[in-house]
C-alpha cells in the first residue's frame, strides 16, 4: 500500500480508532516501510509525552478546528444530516489529521499535540454527552 494512504491513518490508529481490514494494512505495512514505522513511532512518543506538557495555545487550538470545520464543510452530505455519521470519531481523527497536514507553518510537534488534544476532547465529549434516550 501506499505510504500516502497510510500516513493519514497513523493517528487513528495509534487511538485504536482504525478497523479492519484497515489495521492489518496499516500493520503490514509498518513492518515492511522503514518510514512510516519511523513517522508512527515519532508521531507515539510525541502523543504519549504531549499528554505531560502543557496545553497548546488558545490560537493553536482555534487555528485547528478552523481547519477541521473546512474540511467538514468539503464533505457532501456531512454537515447536511449529521445524524448520518456513523463513526464520527473516526471522521474526526480523519479530518484532524488531513488539516495538520495542511498546516504546513504549524511545527510537527504542536500539530500531533493539537491531535492528541482533539481526540482527548472528542473521548471526553462522547462521555459526557451519550445519545438522548426518549
Ligand atoms: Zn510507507
Amino acid at each position: 500500500m501506499d505510504c500516502s494512504l497510510i500516513r493519514p491513518d497513523l493517528v487513528a490508529y495509534h487511538f485504536g480508532s482504525v478497523e479492519e481490514p484497515s489495521r492489518g494494512a496499516v500493520e503490514a505495512h509498518l513492518v515492511e516501510c522503514r518510514e512510516c514505522l519511523t513517522v508512527y513511532l515519532a508521531l507515539k512518543r510525541e502523543i504519549e509525552t504531549a499528554r505531560a506538557s502543557p496545553a497548546p495555545s488558545q490560537a493553536a487550538r482555534e487555528r485547528l478546528r478552523r481547519a477541521v470545520a473546512r474540511e467538514t464543510a468539503r464533505c457532501p452530505g456531512m454537515s447536511a444530516a449529521p445524524g448520518r455519521w456513523r463513526r464520527p470519531l473516526a471522521f474526526i481523527f480523519a479530518a484532524a489529521a488531513s488539516a495538520a497536514a495542511l498546516l504546513a507553518v504549524v511545527s510537527v510537534r504542536a500539530q500531533l499535540q493539537q491531535m492528541a488534544q482533539i481526540a482527548a476532547e472528542s473521548a471526553a465529549r462522547v462521555e459526557r454527552h451519550p445519545p438522548a434516550r426518549h
